[in-house]
């Protein structure tokens, strides 16, 4: 077609590629307007130069020489290479050549390159990223997996802790608890107040170590919940007489109300009493003298019941209103405040609302607190509210759901006036633990025979020698473990009835099930007070003759 040799030398020079045609021996014959641009001269000072002066390989890819090779022998040759403009600059360029044929001998080189330094800085820099990306996540994967072990090694050490800790607060509390009920006449008052001490500090240290398994066993979702069906009120009165010397002596009043149509909740008694009780605490120790808490439940939704704690405390700010709920956490200047009366800012550790929070959230609700924030001498208040399925989501694991009104909780008669000393039942103690084994001694002289075997062995000889109404078992017992023992007590003639108590500092609730599949009937938990071991030692004997009865 006429015409088309000048529009095909325009659309060269004027293509957004660049197009440099070189003599066989590289030297410059040809660069269309994006060559010069790119290679920052005009194309009259190319002249006599070469092409290879301009570029230089990537590692990895074709030299100039290895070009040459592979064009001359006809073939078409790709590969990347910088280019180097006359002012410095670098361009990373996909070059493409090949040789023009002149009555087939090769006449010229044609290059067509494209300026690919952008895409390649970015493909570097998403390169670069994948590495770091990848180095990340080993890193990650190498902490989690060091983060599990340390967290088996924290509630493995939680709980060797918490049972070294319980064994001697045993006999500290024992002690302390037999001293009082006893010797209380013969002691002057000021040694009587340093032992009320003892026991208040051992009973603060069990309580402590209980919170702590409870915090390791809510991490770790093991919280089991025995649900029952309960009435809130009965929980919420208990809980607000358990407060009343406290709040007396300050002066502050419980106002509770529960709306009529409140309907029966399904949860774990146990737990839900811990809720109450810490919130109520809570509201209590934040709160100035001769002021009010207002305690209320009532419906909410047909399907969920709502129970608020509000008080005229110290407050809360907004900042804290989440983080009060982790572990250990304390708002740090909550001591400033207090009355000129009383001082009203109880240590704490930080674990009760943590708690509280798990329990809630395993019974399927929701815990959050609304406050106008604390200031300095500004009393703005708190409100904690929980909302709870009325019929908590979880499991049964006890047959036993009716309701037991544990307001109800009468007293035991004098177990002392009732038995003659010949008639005195004997107790069996299986258990390595000399201190907690003579403090239970002391606790049950008056009332029990009480008989102590220090092994498993030993133990089972006196099982089967002495009859004891009642074997006491500690499940860490040096050889034969106490499992073991209960297992071989069950099936032995003579024991086969007896009732078999555990008697261990270990209460893990895997413990506990371990204890009651071998055959066991109760479990004691270490420590224990004096009043709790008769009590339960009495019920266990008790229950036994009634079943016997029925038998
Ligand atoms: P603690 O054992 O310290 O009371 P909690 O987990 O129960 O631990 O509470 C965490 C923190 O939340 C407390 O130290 C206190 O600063 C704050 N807090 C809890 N309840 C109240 C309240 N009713 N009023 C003001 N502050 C509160």
């Amino acid at each position: 077609m006429h015409g088309d040799t000048g529009l095909l030398a325009r659309i060269v020079e004027h293509t957004p590629i660049i197009i440099i045609v070189t003599n066989n021996d590289g030297k410059f014959r040809y660069v269309n307007g994006c060559g010069e641009k790119l290679l920052g001269t005009r194309r009259t000072d190319l002249v006599d130069r070469s092409f290879e002066d301009f570029l230089s390989q990537i590692e990895g890819c074709l030299g100039w020489s290895q070009i040459m090779e592979t064009i001359q022998s006809g073939d078409y040759c790709q590969t990347k290479m910088i280019l180097t403009s006359l002012d410095g600059a670098e361009h990373i360029c996909r070059l493409n050549a090949f040789c023009i044929l002149d009555e087939g001998e090769p006449a010229a080189i044609t290059f067509m390159l494209i300026d690919i330094t952008d895409e390649a800085e970015k493909a570097d820099q998403i390169e670069k990223k994948n590495i770091e990306m990848a180095r990340i996540n080993s890193e990650l994967i190498r902490s989690n997996a060091e983060l599990k072990k340390l967290s088996k090694m924290k509630s493995s050490f939680l709980s060797i802790a918490s049972h070294e800790l319980k064994t001697p607060l045993t006999s500290i509390k024992g002690y302390s608890d037999i001293i009082m009920d006893t010797m209380k006449d013969r002691l002057d008052s000021g040694v009587l107040r340093m032992v009320e001490n003892i026991n208040r500090a051992a009973e603060r240290l069990h309580r402590v170590v209980n919170d702590i398994l409870d915090v390791n066993r809510i991490e770790q979702k093991r919280l089991r919940l025995q649900v029952e069906s309960m009435n809130l009120e009965t929980i919420a009165r208990d809980c607000i007489d358990e407060l009343d010397s406290i709040s007396a002596d300050r002066n502050i009043n419980v106002d509770f109300s529960i709306q009529e149509d409140t309907p029966r909740f399904w949860g774990d008694k146990i737990r839900m009493h811990q809720v109450f009780a810490n919130l109520l605490n809570n509201a209590v120790k934040f709160s100035p003298d001769n002021t009010t808490i207002e305690l209320s439940i009532a419906p909410h939704n047909q399907e969920e019941i709502h129970v608020a704690v509000k008080d005229q405390g110290i407050g809360i700010d907004k900042t804290d209103q989440k983080k009060i709920f982790d572990p250990f956490y304390e708002i740090a200047n909550t001591n400033r405040h207090s009355t000129h009366s009383s001082k009203f800012m109880g240590g704490g550790t930080g674990l009760g609302l943590s708690i509280v929070k798990g329990i809630v959230e395993a019974h399927g609700g929701r815990i959050w607190v609304e406050s106008a924030g604390a200031k300095d001498n500004a009393f703005n208040g708190s409100e904690f509210h929980v909302v709870v399925p009325v019929k908590a989501n979880v499991a049964v694991e006890d047959d036993e759901t009716d309701e037991i009104d544990i307001s109800a909780n009468e007293e035991f008669p004098e177990i002392a006036e009732d038995i003659s000393p010949e008639q005195k039942p004997v107790v069996l103690f299986i258990d390595s633990d000399r201190e907690a084994v003579e403090v239970a001694r002391m606790v049950l002289e008056n009332v029990f025979d009480v008989l102590v075997a220090d092994n498993g062995e030993l133990g089972l000889s006196m099982a089967f020698s002495h009859h004891p109404s009642l074997i006491m078992l500690d499940s860490n017992l040096p050889g034969m473990n106490g499992y073991r023992i209960c297992n071989i007590l069950r099936t032995q003639e003579e024991t086969r009835n007896t009732p078999i108590a555990f008697f261990s500092a270990a209460a893990k609730d895997e413990d506990i099930q371990k204890c009651f599949a071998s055959g066991a009937d109760d479990f004691i938990v270490k420590p224990f007070s004096g009043k709790e071991l008769v009590d339960k030692i009495w019920r266990i004997l008790m229950k036994k003759k009634e079943d016997a009865t029925f038998r």
